[in-house]
């Protein structure tokens, strides 16, 4: 496509930014739109495969991630009371030689700036803040992005990179009402130097339990421990990172666990507790208008059991930017990007739903059993890692 085809985007999170610098790095002229008054990320961890550090590595920034993250040695599954390990998937250098780029860990606000970066030094001007995005306005030869202070900004393709309550969403399938899981998420952080000497192996542990799990690993070279604790609880309706909840329920929730769980929640500070009431939200496949088009969880938010949400979101944005270097004009391309994408997405949504059965089984026969029947190892290596967005054949 010609370069000068003007790209707008709608949203500067992970997704919006990872579109935004492969667009920018391929040449086209493109402007993000973002609410919020300044660029930044909740302090929390994110997982990272394969597929999404490939895109990362092709954008220039192999060495700036390896100065931040964390590289796992396993996902170990363990259970809730006794730290049995139920299951054991090898990451580090088995990640490494089969899929062509490491697992990491890290910190939402260090990829989030690191991709902001990448943004700007291509492209100064790139991000306009405090840029609340309610829809847009499509014509035969051009779109226009409507913003809620009346601004009309004229483009030729709108990208909706805004998130899971997205405004470009609703106009292009009207707005699908999210099902509610039943389940919380509990996020917090602790500093490891507050833990005892040698805490815990540089591995992610997912601990599994009834009607809940929870999952540690280390973040910013393992100086911060995260705490992420998906709960059955039918009270809790707010859908926000943002939003704090008690210490004292965060306790009562991990009664009986083991001791590790109950070090980790009694160094946590009390007042930086955080808790996300887990939507659930089926796949659809419709993604976009001739000109308009969604990615990231504006198209497929995910419950986060195979940790690939921001994963997908990133590959959305090579296979995006592949998508219209390839095709002459801009329905095409979308179509390309939507034909070669929703299949993934889909099964990676209905997988993650699935997942948690598997965590929430009731005592040590049933998780044994589980486990063995689904070797949760071979699955990802097959099909979830095994994927290159910068290579897949597009068809
Ligand atoms: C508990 C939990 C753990 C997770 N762990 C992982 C993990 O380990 N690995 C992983 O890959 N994924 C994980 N995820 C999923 C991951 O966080 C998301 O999939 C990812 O952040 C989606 O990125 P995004 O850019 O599409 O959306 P968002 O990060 O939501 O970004 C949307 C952006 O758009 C802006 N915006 C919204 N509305 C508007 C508007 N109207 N106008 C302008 N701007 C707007 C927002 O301010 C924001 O900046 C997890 C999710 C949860 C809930």
């Amino acid at each position: 496509m010609d370069k000068s085809t003007r790209i707008l985007i709608a949203g500067a999170g992970i997704g919006g930014l990872a579109a935004a610098a492969s667009l920018l790095k391929d040449g086209y002229n493109v402007r993000i739109f973002e609410q919020a008054p300044e660029l930044g990320e909740i302090g929390a961890g994110i997982q990272c495969s394969a597929p999404a550090v490939k895109v990362l590595h092709n954008l220039g920034l192999e060495k700036r991630l390896a100065e931040v993250a964390v590289k796992p040695k396993a996902f170990e599954f363990r259970l809730y009371n006794t730290g049995e390990v139920l299951h054991r998937v090898p990451l580090a250098e088995q990640h490494l030689q089969m899929h062509g780029a490491p697992y990491y860990h890290i910190h939402r606000s260090d990829i989030h700036q690191i991709l902001a970066d990448c943004v700007l030094d291509q492209d100064a001007d790139c991000v306009t803040l405090n840029a609340e995005v309610t829809g847009f306005e499509e014509t035969d030869d051009g779109i226009f992005l409507l913003l809620a202070d009346g601004r009309r900004i004229e483009g030729d393709i709108v990208i909706g990179a805004d998130g899971i309550k997205s405004a470009i969403r609703d106009q292009i399938v009207g707005k699908t009402p999210p099902d509610y899981t039943g389940q919380v998420a509990w996020r917090a952080t602790v500093l490891t130097e507050r833990l005892p000497g040698n805490f815990m192996d540089i591995i992610s542990a997912i601990w599994c339990g009834p009607k809940k799990h929870a999952v540690v690993y280390y973040l910013r070279s393992g100086k911060v421990l995260n705490f992420v604790a998906c709960v059955e609880n039918d009270s809790w309706q707010e859908e926000s990172w943002t939003v704090k909840a008690d210490w004292q329920e965060l306790k009562d929730d991990f009664a009986g666990w083991h001791r590790d769980i109950q070090t980790i929640i009694d160094n946590i500070d009390k007042d930086q507790c955080y808790r996300w009431a887990l939507n659930n939200r089926k796949p659809i496949y419709n993604w976009r208008t001739d000109r308009a088009v969604i990615m990231g969880d504006a198209a497929h938010p995910t419950l986060p059991y195979m940790a690939s949400g921001a994963v997908m979101a990133i590959e959305d944005a090579a296979v995006l930017t592949r998508s219209i270097n390839m095709n002459e004009n801009v329905p095409d391309a979308l179509d390309m990007f939507q034909r070669n994408r929703v299949d993934r997405a889909a099964k990676i949504v209905t997988g993650s739903t699935e997942l948690g059965d598997l965590y929430h089984l009731s005592n040590k026969r049933e998780f044994e059993a589980g486990f063995k029947k689904r070797n949760v190892a071979k699955e990802r290596n097959e099909w979830l890692y095994a994927y290159d967005p910068l290579t897949v054949e597009l068809v």
